[in-house]
C-alpha cells in the first residue's frame, strides 16, 4: 500500500494537485471537506452537524471526522493505497489516522506539505469562490479558516516531523512544477517499498512457469517453496530423503523446515526489488508465518493473485506432465495428483479467502497460451510497478 497526505491552508492547491495522484499511483481519495459536502447534501444527521461549522469556517468535531474516516478507510480497504486531502486537521486526527493505519497492517508513507503564504491562500479562494458555489469561499470565511489552520491545523506537522515522513514544497510555484515535486518524493517513497506477490493457484494451474516469467519480468527474487526443497531431494541430504517420503505419501511438509528454507533465502537475498512466492503459504499457519516474516523484513504483501484453471483441465495437464521428463515426484500417479488437488482445496483455498476478505485476491483466467496468461498477470502487477521498474 501507498498512503500520502496532503497538507497545507485551504487554496495550496491540495485538491488541484489529488486530481494528478489517484490516477498516477491509482489511490482511493479521502477528501473530508467533500465527504462532509455530501453529507450536507444528504441533509444526513451527520451533515446536519457539521453544517454550521463550516458556514463560519471552522473545524468540525473530531468525532465526526473518525465516523466517516473510519467508514470510508474500511469501506475501501482493498485499495492500492489512500491520498488524504483535509485530513488529519488536529493533533487528535493524527492520531486517529496512525490507528486506523494499524489496524490496516499499514502506514503513512509521506506527508506533502504545500507551501503557499496567507495572501496567495486567500487570492486563490477568493478567485475559486467565483465559480465553485462554495459559500465557505467568501472573504470572512476565508479568513476564519485560516485562522483555524494556523492555530490547530499547522502544529500537527509536528507529530509528522517526528516521524521522518514530512516533506515540504513551495505550492506558490506552477501546477506543473509542484506535480513534479511531489511525484519525485512519492516515487523514492515507492523505491524503497518491497514489492511483494503471492501467487496462488492450484496444481497444474501454472503457477511455477508463470511465477518464474513474472520473476525475471519485474525483476523480484523468485521464493517457490517447493522447488527448494526439491533441490534438497536432488542433493540427497537427510532432509531431501525426509520430503521424498513425505511427497510420495501426498502429505506437506512441515512448516518449520519450510520457514528456515525462506528465513535462509530472504537473507540471502540482497538489493533486490520484492519477492514473488509460489506454494507458500500453503496453509492458514504458514499464512501467519508469511505475514510475521513480512513485518520482520519491514515489509507486507502487495498483490495476491490466483490463477484459476478449471479441475479437468488441471487433472489434463498434471497427467500430461507426468508422462514427460519434467515429471514430479508427487505426481507420478492419478490417485497422487488428485490427493495434491485435494490439499490444495482443504487447506489452501480457506488462505486464500482469508486474504481476499483483508487484502482482495486478484483472480486470474489461467486458460489460452502461456503468453496470455503472462500477459493477464501482468497487466494486474504493472499499476504497482510502472513507476519503479
Ligand atoms: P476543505 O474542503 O478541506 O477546505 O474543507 C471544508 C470545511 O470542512 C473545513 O473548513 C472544515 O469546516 C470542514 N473539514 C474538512 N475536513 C476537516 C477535518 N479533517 N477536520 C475538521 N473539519 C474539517
Amino acid at each position: 500500500m501507498l498512503n500520502i497526505a496532503l497538507f497545507g491552508p485551504p487554496g495550496a492547491g491540495k485538491g488541484t494537485q489529488s486530481k494528478f495522484l489517484i490516477d498516477e499511483y491509482n489511490l482511493h481519495y479521502i477528501s473530508t471537506g467533500d465527504i462532509l459536502r455530501k453529507e450536507i447534501a444528504e441533509q444526513s444527521a451527520l451533515g446536519l452537524e457539521a453544517q454550521s461549522i463550516i458556514a463560519v469556517g471552522g473545524l468540525v468535531s473530531d468525532e465526526i471526522i473518525v465516523q466517516i474516516i473510519e467508514k470510508t478507510i474500511t469501506g475501501n480497504r482493498h485499495a492500492e493505497g489512500f491520498l488524504f486531502d483535509g485530513f488529519p486537521r488536529t493533533y487528535i486526527q493524527a492520531y486517529i489516522l496512525e490507528g486506523l493505519m494499524i489496524k490496516l497492517h499499514t502506514k503513512l508513507d509521506c506527508l506533502i506539505s504545500l507551501d503557499v503564504t496567507e495572501d496567495v491562500s486567500v487570492q486563490r479562494l477568493l478567485e475559486r469562490g467565483k465559480t465553485s458555489g462554495r459559500s465557505d469561499d467568501n472573504e470572512t470565511i476565508i479568513r476564519n479558516r485560516l485562522k483555524e489552520y494556523r492555530e490547530k491545523t499547522l502544529p500537527v506537522l509536528n507529530f509528522f516531523k517526528d516521524k521522518g515522513i514530512y516533506h515540504k514544497i513551495n505550492g506558490v510555484d506552477t501546477i506543473e512544477k509542484v506535480n513534479t515535486q511531489i511525484r519525485k518524493i512519492v516515487n523514492k517513497e515507492l523505491s524503497k517499498k518491497l514489492l511483494n506477490i503471492v501467487l496462488f493457484g492450484y496444481p497444474g494451474s501454472g503457477r511455477g512457469s508463470q511465477g518464474k516469467a513474472l520473476a525475471k519480468k519485474f525483476n523480484l527474487e523468485y521464493i517457490a517453496t517447493g522447488d527448494m526443497l526439491n533441490e534438497e531431494i536432488k542433493k540427497g541430504t537427510a532432509i531431501g530423503n525426509e520430503i521424498k517420503e513425505l511427497y510420495e505419501n501426498g502429505n506437506l511438509v512441515s512448516d518449520e523446515l519450510v520457514v528456515r528454507l525462506i528465513e535462509k533465502k530472504l537473507q540471502e537475498s540482497k538489493d533486490v526489488r520484492g519477492y514473488i512466492f509460489k506454494g507458500f503459504p500453503r496453509t492458514l499457519v504458514q499464512s501467519y508465518i508469511l505475514d510475521g516474516l513480512m513485518q520482520k523484513h519491514g515489509s507486507s504483501i502487495s498483490k495476491i493473485i490466483e490463477i484459476e484453471v478449471p479441475t479437468l483441465e488441471l487433472i489434463n495437464r498434471l497427467d500430461a506432465r507426468s508422462k514427460t521428463e519434467n515429471c514430479m515426484p508427487y505426481d507420478t500417479s492419478t490417485s497422487r495428483i488428485i490427493k495434491r488437488l485435494k490439499e490444495h482445496e482443504e487447506k489452501t483455498i480457506p488462505v486464500i479467502e482469508k486474504y481476499n476478505k483483508l487484502h482482495g485476491v486478484i483472480k486470474i483466467n489461467g486458460m489460452g497460451s502461456f503468453e496470455e496468461v503472462l500477459d493477464r498477470i501482468s497487466k494486474a502487477v504493472e499499476h504497482s510497478f510502472k513507476d519503479i521498474t
